[in-house]
């Protein structure tokens, strides 16, 4: 759009959403899964309904979808971050990370994504971090202690919950504020966890629980795969296998839309027990290739899919995020190059009237915007 007034169309708004929960990042996994403990998990599991909408912007953008085949392999790197006491005793024997990281490329090999680390192990020591943690600030201020740029950041801590439970892992959508995978000690690689790690990893290329519900319940039938439950169509639809599951067979009886469930307690992204939880399946290898070459673009030096967002009533830091966007469509525009899309949030209107250079889009999310007088 090189002069235009542009009246940029709108997305009705949506949505089934299975919870008021306005927490953005949460996307905790439980310690001891499988037992009890893990009963307890609300909504702030589940995105919150402003992501479920932009979920589904994303979904209509093609942001999910990935052309042809690679016959290479995409090489991602990680920073480990250890917490240790401020003295600098304690905390996980670094020698333990080369079992997560070899848990990783077991589980993403048929993806085609291989994880590498990108820098030597960082130490953080501070008696705060080391000996609690239990509230989402401080998991978010801990993941926001020297993040390295351009590559996944994971911190080990050996004392991580959340204001309601305990905590195995937790981690950060593409679109989440705070950005960075925590991981309680207990649960890493050398306490025979082989499956946290790789859960949080699969958030982290957007993939959402099995069981998910913000979306809507997805039927076991499979008609409405799509547009409900994790909102991939090879996984079946999930009730939630925490208390379901044992010797790794689903014993529940439960149904949706007139059918029973049939779920797959295999799958890294439910809740069945740790020990069972072995595979990705299709759908979500797809969804977290195209994740990564479309949504995090920096840790493999791709163009991405280069949305900008603006928000004309946000306030805090302007980074063009969809959790910290720009203020001013010219604040926008600047930052965005050739190809790139910017994405004003509405229903909102603007005298403005850009004069655009460069051959950027001009997209709306959630309602009408207009542009100029
Ligand atoms: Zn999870």
């Amino acid at each position: 759009m090189k002069n235009g007034l542009p009246v940029v169309q709108v997305l009705a708004a949506c949505c089934l959403i299975a919870c008021s929960d306005s927490r953005d990042s949460a996307i905790g996994e439980p310690q001891d899964s499988g037992s009890a403990a893990e009963h307890a998990h609300g909504c702030s599991m589940s995105p919150s309904p402003a992501e479920v909408e932009l979920t589904r912007w994303l979904v209509q953008r093609g942001a999910y979808e990935v052309d042809g085949h690679f016959d290479h392999f995409l090489e991602v790197d990680v920073a480990f971050h250890i917490v240790r006491r401020t003295n600098g005793s304690g905390g996980l024997d670094a020698g333990a990370l080369d079992g997560d990281l070899a848990d990783l490329n077991d589980a993403f090999e048929s993806t085609g994504i291989r994880f590498e680390r990108g820098t030597s192990v960082r130490y953080i020591d501070s008696d705060a971090f080391y000996f609690e943690i239990d509230t989402q600030a401080e998991i978010d201020a801990l993941r926001s202690t020297s993040p390295v740029a351009g590559m996944i950041n994971v911190y080990f801590t050996p004392n991580l919950a959340n204001e309601n439970y305990s905590l195995c892992g937790i981690s950060s959508f593409t679109f989440s504020a705070v950005q960075g995978i925590v991981m309680n000690n207990s649960c890493s690689s050398s306490f025979g966890n082989h499956a946290t790690l790789v859960h949080e990893f699969g958030h982290y290329f957007d993939l959402f629980h099995t069981h998910e519900t913000a979306f809507g319940v997805e039927c076991p039938d499979g008609s409405n795969c799509g547009q409900a439950g994790d909102l991939v169509c090879s996984t079946p639809a999930d009730p939630n296998l925490s208390g379901q599951v044992s010797q790794c067979q689903y014993t529940g009886n439960a149904t949706a839309c007139g059918f029973p469930y049939e779920p797959q307690p295999s799958n890294y992204m439910s809740y069945a027990p740790i020990s069972c939880r072995v595979r990705f399946r299709g759908g979500q290898r797809t969804r977290m290739l195209a994740t990564l070459i479309q949504l995090r673009p920096g840790l493999i030096g791709s163009p991405g899919l280069q949305v900008t967002w603006v928000d004309f009533a946000a306030s805090g830091a302007q980074t063009g995020s969809f959790a910290n966007p720009y203020r001013t469509l010219a604040a926008g525009i600047a930052a965005t190059g050739a190809g790139g899309r910017v994405v004003v949030k509405g229903p909102a209107t603007t005298t403005y009237a850009p004069t655009i250079l460069a051959e950027v889009t001009l997209d709306a999310f959630r309602g009408e915007v207009v542009i100029g007088d």
